[in-house]
């Protein structure tokens, strides 16, 4: 019998570190397939990953090429044409990388009965985290709801694996002539946009595709890396790995992470030291809890997860949501993330961390809308960190932060923006005000105004709420539904 397989390339577009591309073509001629999947329960991407998606296949097909196979692209369901497509090539092997999303293990779980009941092997992968969701528990063997205990448990699982190189040379299994229509152009799957094109800022930042991530990651542990364990909270500068759509779209996977960083740091290369790597390592640890939760918890993005909240007494809607999406909130901070967020498709943690909160807080604007937002506008959009982001912030999420923590823009700013540097980038109509007023400009002098070019309401928002008052609302709000007074 001749062996065939086929590879489903999906949260995984790399070549080293694949163990399902691995076994693929260590097994036969193998095809290498994407499907866009639009049509059935899954979230659909957002904007700015979808532009993401349609760099990085273009990456994933050009180093495919130089190994002598090709990325086949189809639109369909994937239910309706693998067994199809498998049974017209005659592939007895079909791999995968695992995904975490509800309505995507309950295809892959369809999927691999179906295609099992016709005679194909099935086998998936672990390529997106160091552990799986289900392999670290607490010692009763429950789901975990704690991040300290679950890192703890998890680090103690010892090291991961080391990733495999990608493969020298892939023998290609041609599409079956009955299916080749079906194959369609990147560019007919309309993921970039066209009128406007607003993808100008994305293309100016990011080098999607996992040659883009690999020099990220050196860049990283050669500069930013050293000191990061402080220097993380400052947007001002390049303090981050900036490594999340990325590891979002499998580019690069957290083994690799992990044993680069141990690599370099045996090598004398890394910038930091065994504190600052531990300080990076744990946040590759929130994302692998955030995909803990969202195992436990499909409903994560949509439901909170501490329902106490949902008698969460909200606003009524006004134009606050508008404003604080269009970086016109009149808190220099605030616009500054939301116009980052916009013109990147990124923002920094730290800067998330404050206009999450002061949506959800400040603006008593439901988390869900904001968790929206990011959706459509991150070019990191993750099912997992980002649901569990929003309900951290929110105080309804596992380990949350403390309802009574409602971060200030402005000591914020003044904290990790001392400068004022990274506001007068993103919000250059305040740029010639003086380091005293960046932060608060409604507080400085009309002379001052004057000076700087600045006309309130006019060039630059009066702030859309008052901070006390919000802030009183706010605990009033939350204290109802705590269960705390
Ligand atoms: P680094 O500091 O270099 O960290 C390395 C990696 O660790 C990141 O690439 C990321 O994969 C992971 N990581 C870091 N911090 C966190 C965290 N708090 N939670 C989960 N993983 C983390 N991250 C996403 O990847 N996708 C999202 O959709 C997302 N939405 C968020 C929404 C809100 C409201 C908040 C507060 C945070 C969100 N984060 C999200 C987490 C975090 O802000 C980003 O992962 C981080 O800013 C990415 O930058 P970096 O790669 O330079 O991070």
């Amino acid at each position: 019998m001749t062996r065939a397989a086929l590879h489903w390339f999906r949260d995984d577009l790399r070549l080293a570190d694949n163990p399902g591309l691995a076994a693929a073509t260590a097994h036969g001629p193998t095809l290498c397939l994407y499907i866009l999947d639009e049509g059935g329960e899954r979230r659909r991407l957002g904007g700015a990953s979808r532009w993401w998606l349609a760099q990085s296949l273009r990456a994933l097909s050009a180093s495919l090429r130089e190994r002598g196979a090709e990325l086949v692209v189809m639109r369909a369901d994937p239910a309706d044409l693998l067994p199809k497509l498998v049974a017209e090539a005659g592939i007895d092997l079909v791999t995968w990388s695992r995904r975490y999303e509800a309505a995507a293990i309950a295809l892959d779980r369809d999927l691999k009965e179906t295609l099992v009941g016709a005679g194909v092997t099935v086998r998936s992968f672990n390529s997106h985290l160091l552990n799986e969701p289900w392999q670290v528990s607490s010692k009763l063997g429950e789901p975990m709801k704690v991040f300290t205990p679950y890192w703890r448990a998890a680090r103690a699982k010892g090291e991961p694996a080391a990733p495999e190189p990608a493969p020298q040379r892939i023998l290609p299994l041609p599409l079956p002539r009955a299916l080749a229509r079906a194959a369609v152009d990147l560019t007919d799957l309309a993921l970039e946009p066209a009128r406007p094109d607003w993808a100008g800022g994305l293309r100016a930042e990011w080098t999607p595709g996992e040659a883009g991530a690999a020099e990220r990651l050196g860049d990283f542990l050669s500069g930013s890396l050293g000191g990061y364990g402080e220097g993380r909270n400052r947007p001002d500068c390049v303090s981050t790995s900036r490594l999340s759509p990325h590891l979002r779209f499998g580019e690069i996977g957290p083994r690799q992470i992990w044993h680069a960083c141990q690599t370099a740091s045996a090598a004398g290369m890394a910038a930091g030291g065994a504190s600052d790597i531990d300080k990076f390592l744990s946040e590759i640890g929130w994302r692998e809890f955030s995909y803990h939760l969202l195992f436990y918890n499909p409903e994560l993005a949509t439901k909170n997860y501490n329902a106490r909240f949902d008698a969460f007494p909200w606003a009524p809607e006004t134009q606050a949501l508008k404003r604080w999406q269009r970086g016109q909130t009149g808190y220099p901070l605030v616009d500054a993330g939301m116009r980052e967020l916009w013109a990147t498709g990124w923002m920094h943690n730290r800067v998330r961390m404050v206009v999450a909160s002061f949506l959800i807080k400040h603006l008593l604007i439901d988390w869900r809308q904001g968790e929206d937002w990011f959706w459509d506008t991150l070019v990191d959009a993750d099912p997992a960190s980002n649901a569990a982001s929003w309900q951290w912030v929110a105080g309804s999420g596992a380990d949350a932060a403390p309802y009574y923590r409602i971060f200030n823009p402005v000591t914020q700013g003044e904290k990790f923006d001392p400068r004022g540097d990274y506001v007068r980038r993103w919000v250059p109509e305040l740029a010639d005000l003086d380091d005293a007023a960046i932060h608060t400009p409604w507080q400085a002098s009309a002379s001052a105004l004057r000076d700087a070019g600045v006309s309130l309401g006019e060039t630059y928002p009066m702030p859309v709420i008052d901070l006390a008052f919000g802030r009183q609302r706010a605990l009033d709000a939350l204290a109802s539904v705590s269960g705390e007074t």
